[in-house]
């Protein structure tokens, strides 16, 4: 046995489930690439300042998840617990906002640790794909967004996740309701956890799942009925342009989200085969983040979708992304001077654009042709010393068990013919 584990809340990821993580990230991330988005990679880690900053001080994700440790050289820094901090630190590093081409638009896909409590889709290190668009106001942008995270989970086939959308307001309007909200909260029957809550970030609390606070709920005071003109037109002109396209979504007044950076438009997609851990996404407009991390005003939107619970959604749904076969083409020697033409061939193949793999470390011929099997490949080269003497190697299809004798120097033309890639 293995002296080491993964660590818990952690998993790793072989063939052949890991063909289906780099097809969804694939797939999450063609839509954005199509769409003006640019590719960004940031540190793992940063400055556990800017997270605070940046998520919040009062988040759970701040106070209770972050992977810390101070360097030998003394520097705070935690692990990433999500991208949207990191990659506009990155793009005001970089002065990419006085380009005099604004939105900036970025997309990235990685890991990300939260210290959580483990259960099914839930881990402290995942994986995310993630959009951001930096430094402008405009409902299109936000509609934009949205559409491209549903082109993505249409183009892998989920048929079952929901949209859910919401506006938290901005600096005018959301003081106002915060406050209406904290009355409201104060008169309520509530843990002390709780009533602390609903002191520092009282939007918070409407997320609570318990029964016994929710049934309270009810007669909350709601973000919706306190939106400023502003706000309620902005929000209006998102859910125009989204009717329009074609999306159907939910509004969802008591959607609130786990990090405070967010203003205005807000939602998360939900799938409803996963149990408690439902949401696959989410994101939002965050206009003051920038100001918060000592940028400048710098309005901006994004998302982040979750790589591993869509990869659950896609099981429960039972659909999958189309994936090319590992190997089309497996090369079995027999014998030395066979394994050198045939390892020369295999090049070739490769080079043609044919998936191809080779019987290493000598097996013999009914132990490479049960590799060849187990490959998944359609075709079988195999070749012994008679063949190469004749110039040919034998092409077997794997399904149906009929063998051919091929010019081993048109081999590669004929595979590719038979693939019907030509
Ligand atoms: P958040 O930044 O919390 O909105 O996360 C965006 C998406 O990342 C969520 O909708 C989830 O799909 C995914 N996600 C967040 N935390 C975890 C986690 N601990 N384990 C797995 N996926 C997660």
């Amino acid at each position: 046995m293995n002296t080491f584990r993964a660590p818990k809340g952690t998993y790793d990821l072989l063939p052949p489930d890991s063909a289906r993580f780099l097809a969804v990230r694939e797939a999450m991330s063609a839509p954005l690439r199509r769409a003006g988005y640019g590719y960004a990679e940031t540190p793992g880690f940063e400055h556990v300042g800017l997270f605070a900053r940046g998520v919040g001080e009062s988040t759970d994700i701040v106070t209770k998840e972050m992977y810390t440790l101070t360097t030998r050289g003394g520097d705070e820094l935690a692990l990433r617990p999500e991208g949207t901090a990191s990659v506009l630190r990155a793009a005001l590093e970089a002065n990419l906002h006085k380009s005099g081409n604004l939105p900036v638009k970025l997309w990235y896909s990685g890991s990300y640790y939260r210290y959580e409590r483990p259960q099914k889709g839930r881990y402290r290190h995942f994986s995310q794909v993630g959009a951001e668009a930096v430094g402008a106001e405009d409902p299109a942008l936000d509609a934009e967004l949205i559409i491209l995270a549903v082109e993505a989970h249409r183009s892998l086939g989920l048929r079952e996740v929901r949209l859910l959308l919401n506006s938290l307001g901005d600096r005018t309007c959301r003081p106002v309701y915060r406050e209406a909200l904290q009355e409201f909260l104060r008169g309520l029957d509530l843990d002390e956890d709780t009533r602390a809550r609903a002191e520092i970030n009282p939007l918070r609390v409407l997320d609570d799942k318990r029964p016994a606070v929710r049934e309270q709920l009810a007669g909350a005071p709601l973000m919706s009925e306190h939106l400023c003109a502003d706000c309620a037109a902005y929000h209006a002109r998102v859910r125009e342009l989204l009717t329009a396209a074609g999306i159907t979504f939910e509004d969802d007044p008591r959607l609130v989200r786990g990090l405070d950076y967010y203003t205005r438009t807000t939602f998360e997609f939900v799938h409803d085969g996963l149990g408690a851990q439902s949401a696959i996404g989410g994101g939002g407009r965050y206009d003051g983040l920038s100001e918060m991390i000592g940028g400048p005003a710098l309005p901006s939107v994004g998302w982040a979708l979750g790589v591993d619970r869509t990869v659950l959604a896609l099981d429960a749904e039972g659909v999958g992304p189309e994936l090319p076969p590992a190997t089309e083409v497996y090369a079995v020697p027999i014998g030395e001077e066979a394994r050198s033409a045939l390892f020369a061939l295999v090049t070739e193949v490769r080079r043609a654009g044919v998936a191809a793999d080779f019987a290493f470390g000598g097996k013999g011929m009914k132990n490479a042709m049960k590799s060849a099997d187990r490959s998944g490949a359609r075709f079988a080269l195999v070749a012994g010393d008679r063949d190469l003497a004749a110039g040919e190697v034998q092409l077997k299809d794997l399904a149906s068990g009929e063998q051919t004798a091929v010019a081993l120097d048109g081999a590669v033309e004929e595979l590719v013919r038979r693939l019907g890639r030509s």
